[in-house]
């Protein structure tokens, strides 16, 4: 299994690390011919939405990988990389691969609050440790979106199909759980293709 990580900015090189410590091989993708390389699953880092945004859509990255989302690729963004996949953003105009029925709000904490730790329980894995900085929420959720984890109230881990999306980082702490979850996720439509 070869899991690619989204590397134009942000911490991707932190989701590396947490795969590699699950024996999971990644690559990094950071221009249109690292498409050419297969993988089975993407990670879409924490970071600016906006920046990765807009390097997306100048790297010509933006449509092919919305289609491959769109085509069943099991995608895992965090922070930055949920807001990349909400549908809509509640406080900003903007929207970039779209792919997830999820409405975020972005800077959801505002400053006062910008970054702090949680621990809260996610669905199927028990209590967590969740870094958020400058984080959103997730607002609302249409049908087909499984609720995993909130945190005073707010969203904050989603999953539809074979999008997974968390509001905070778990490549910040060593707990590996989330990416366990996201690399059975990549295993079991593995198993469906073939
Ligand atoms: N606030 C950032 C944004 O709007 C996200 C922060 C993060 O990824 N840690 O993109």
């Amino acid at each position: 299994m070869n899991i690619a990580v989204l590397a134009l900015q942000g911490a991707f090189i932190e989701h590396e690390r947490m795969l590699s410590a699950l024996g999971v091989t990644a690559t990094e993708l950071r221009r249109k011919s690292d498409l050419k390389t297969p993988f089975d699953g993407l990670i879409i880092p924490g970071g600016e939405s906006t920046v990765q945004g807009k390097l997306l859509r100048e790297l010509e990255l933006l449509d092919p990988i919305r289609r491959r989302i769109e085509n069943g690729l099991p995608v895992f963004g965090t922070c930055a990389g949920l807001l990349l996949l909400a549908k809509a953003i509640r406080n900003d105009n903007r929207s970039y691969l779209a792919t997830m029925d999820i409405v975020a709000v972005r800077n959801a904490y505002g400053r006062q609050l910008g970054s702090f730790y949680h621990e809260g329980s996610f669905r199927g894995l028990g209590r967590l440790p969740m870094t958020f900085i400058r984080a959103p929420y997730i607002d609302s959720v249409s049908d087909g979106v499984e609720i995993l984890a909130e945190c005073g109230g707010k969203i904050v881990a989603a999953r539809q199909g074979n999008q997974l999306v968390t509001a905070f980082h778990p490549e910040l702490n060593r707990d590996l759980s989330v990416h366990a979850y996201f690399a059975d996720m990549v295993r079991a439509h593995q198993a469906v293709r073939c």
